[in-house]
């Protein structure tokens, strides 16, 4: 069997090199935690990026935080209400519900921005308003379109601050809200033209952006999250794209891991140096 099962040194490098990626550039802004207001981590019930919803592979814009209906939805950042409403069922936004988006231009953010709280019960803030981080702006709740359970939907948008929702806009939420780094474990497997690779996320770190794949005589092959590079740019909820399959696992709500399987099919027979490059939301690179 040709199977090389490695597990490589792991190597960090702090981030102010310039790798021709911008994630570097991209504001610190920490805010407080949206369900709990918190530093203290929300337990997620969904990551962002790939995952596996009902046996489907859907791209998740954003993240979701399971909590009892009427719970405190709080704005992770100072910023001005820019849409509160409630969204009609047979609309475009009809899965969103009663929704708040609020703009964080020149706040604490050098570019625009804005932060979207989904599927409230109650909306308890009005278009105008200033908030301030920690208010609270609503309350969990379960409105939309097949929205079947008590849960805060939060997305973090760039390049748009009024209010207006494109889905490429969407950012990794860790950006902006506090929590504990850990370098997850990754390993990789050749086995004839496939390169798997298996990437475990866990205690509330769910923080990778971007995996690249550098092997000699070959173009780099990245695959980023953020900015849906390597993605299919038509469809985003397709997990196959230029050879490369994204198979996402269940996530583990208890243990708060979350297992994502990268399938990259090449020709790699007579290719022996790989290298793996994993890039997180604050821009700190991990070599494997
Ligand atoms: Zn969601």
């Amino acid at each position: 069997m040709k199977n090389i099962f490695i597990i490589l040194t792991i190597i960090i490098f702090n981030s102010c090199d310039n790798d021709g990626n911008d994630i570097n550039e991209k504001a610190k802004a920490t805010g407080v935690w949206p369900v709990s207001g918190t530093i203290m981590t929300d337990r997620l019930a969904a990551p962002f990026g790939p995952r596996r919803l009902n046996t489907i592979y859907d791209f998740h814009r954003g993240i979701d935080i399971k909590a009892p209906l009427g719970t405190p939805v709080h704005s992770i950042l100072d910023g001005i209400v820019v849409r509160s409403e409630s969204a009609l069922p047979g609309s475009s936004l009809e899965r969103f519900g009663n929704f708040v988006v609020i703009s964080h231009e020149g706040i604490n953010e050098p570019e625009l921005s804005q932060t979207i709280y989904l599927h409230l019960n109650e909306i308890l803030v009005e278009v105008g308003e200033k908030v301030k981080m920690g208010q609270i702006i609503g309350e969990i709740g379960k409105s939309g379109v097949n929205i079947n359970t008590e849960h805060l939907h939060f997305e973090y948008h760039i390049g748009s601050n009024n209010g207006e929702i494109k889905s490429e806009n969407s950012r990794h939420p860790l950006r902006l809200l506090p929590y504990e780094k850990s370098i997850p474990d990754v390993t990789y497997n050749k086995v004839d033209n496939n390169f798997i690779i298996d990437i475990i996320q866990k205690h509330h770190s769910i923080d990778l952006a971007e995996v690249s794949i550098l092997a000699e005589g070959m173009d780099k092959i990245i695959i980023n999250f953020e900015t849906k590079l390597g993605l299919n740019p038509e469809y985003l909820d397709s997990n196959t794209f230029n050879g490369v399959t994204i198979l996402p696992m269940n996530f583990n709500e208890t243990d708060q891991h979350f297992h994502l399987q990268i399938i990259v099919e090449r020709n790699w027979n007579s290719i022996e140096n790989i290298q793996m490059e994993l890039l997180d939301v604050n821009g700190d690179k991990t070599i494997f």
